[in-house]
């Protein structure tokens, strides 16, 4: 978006691309456009990404607003001429998302500088979860063509990422409409094979239950990052029904094991919501249980809010103040699980990959900051891991 906007003259304009997946992220959108305009008189506000997409009126209503962009025209060059943009009175620029049959690859190599580079390989989701918001900004599920991928993985490796990031909305979908019917797995494993330079390959969030024999596979593979964030949810089969995920908790507990069996050195991640609709004591206490039955290291943990349109939020609530404080309770069992997880490491002599300054990651993304803030950003190093903080490992470089 930046460069489309670069290109067409529209420097001075601020972009702003919202989030809608809680209700607190579509505030903090609003906030954020009130604050860029106090902050840039004059400069065109244009407003873009997932709330906009869901509720264009909303922000059309906002007089901070010059345009309200959607998410599919957001990422088309001509959608950003001056002329087109800015010309005539309508300010809602927003096409049916659910109309959109076709992705492409986009690349996203400025946020880590050259250590990490991201490839879009899917878009959209085709599951109606009952929480979710999401399709109803991104649309259908849709996938890019495995050639134009192991391309641009090829493209960034060449101009020296160490590592890239494979990312999608709901990843374990992509290939589905494409001929064929690849898999994920498939796709991980071509790339390994067509770009053999490419030193580190990592998959992004993923529905655990939805990886196919050859990703769990893949997940062996030294050039795999030991890594996957996975979307749990909840930890109680009922709720998970609620939820209408398609997993329930024995599946999620045997598939960590069997991770951990393919890959012992991995390290796990999730997604829990605190709080869903219905949700008792003894629910909850399932979601708790499955930090340390899943051996969770890194929780990220979602304080429910209803999404208005969706069905959970005609559901019977739990009170705001429950949800409050279990969602508290379970941030608590995470800050033990990363602790418990900074203690394996603690003692080894790892490679740590620089981002900038002192911060670096292991292969199984564990932060570290270094005691030597002058190594190269976008290099690995060899680094002692002497302690932890709480928040990240402590590492001193054997250079
Ligand atoms: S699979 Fe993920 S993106 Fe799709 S509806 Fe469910 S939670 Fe939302």
């Amino acid at each position: 978006m930046r460069q489309h906007a670069l290109e067409a003259g529209l420097g001075e304009a601020v972009i702003i691309n919202t989030c809608a997946v809680t209700s607190e992220a579509v505030r903090g959108a609003r906030q954020a456009i009130r604050r860029a305009a106090k902050d840039n008189p004059g400069a065109a506000i244009l407003v873009t990404g997932c709330a906009a997409q869901i509720d264009p009126g909303a922000f059309a209503a906002m007089p901070e607003v010059t345009r309200v962009i959607g998410n599919h025209e957001k990422m088309q060059a001509e959608t950003w001429a001056p002329l087109e943009l800015l010309g005539g009175e309508e300010k809602v620029r927003v096409n049916d998302i659910m109309s959109v049959r076709e992705t492409a690859a986009h690349l996203i190599d400025g946020m880590d500088g050259r250590a990490r580079a991201y490839v879009q390989v899917q878009n959209g989701c085709d599951h109606r979860c009952t929480f979710c918001i999401i399709p109803y900004g991104r649309g259908n599920s849709r996938s890019v063509p495995a050639g134009e991928v192991v391309a641009q993985v090829r493209r960034l490796v060449e101009t020296g990422h160490h590592e890239v990031v494979l990312t999608g909305v709901d990843l374990t979908s992509w290939g589905a409409d494409l001929p064929g019917a690849p898999q994920l797995g498939n796709l991980v494993q071509r790339i390994l094979k067509l770009v053999p330079e490419l030193r580190q390959l990592r998959i992004s969030s993923i529905d655990a239950i939805e990886m196919d024999r050859a990703l769990i596979e893949a997940m062996g593979e030294a050039r795999v990052a030991p890594y996957l964030h996975l979307s749990l949810q909840h930890g109680d089969d009922l709720i998970l029904k609620r939820m209408k995920r398609r997993h329930g908790r024995d599946a999620a507990i045997q598939l960590t094991d069997h991770l951990r069996r393919v890959r012992p050195d991995i390290a796990l991640g999730a997604d829990i919501i605190a709080g869903f609709p219905t949700e008792t004591d003894a629910q909850f206490e399932n979601s708790i249980r499955l930090v340390e039955d899943c051996s969770l290291s890194f929780l990220h943990v979602f304080p429910y809010s209803p999404r208005p349109g969706t069905p959970a939020a005609k559901m019977p609530q739990v009170a705001r103040t429950v949800i409050k404080e279990r969602a508290a309770r379970l941030r608590t069992a995470g800050e033990a699980a990363l602790i418990r997880h900074f203690a394996r490491h603690v003692g080894e002599v790892r490679e740590a990959l620089v981002e900038r300054g002192a911060s670096a990651r292991l292969a199984d993304f564990t932060q570290v900051t270094l005691s030597d803030a002058g190594l190269e950003a976008g290099r690995t190093y060899p680094v002692r891991l002497t302690g932890h903080d709480g928040k990240q490992l402590l590492g001193a470089p054997l250079t």
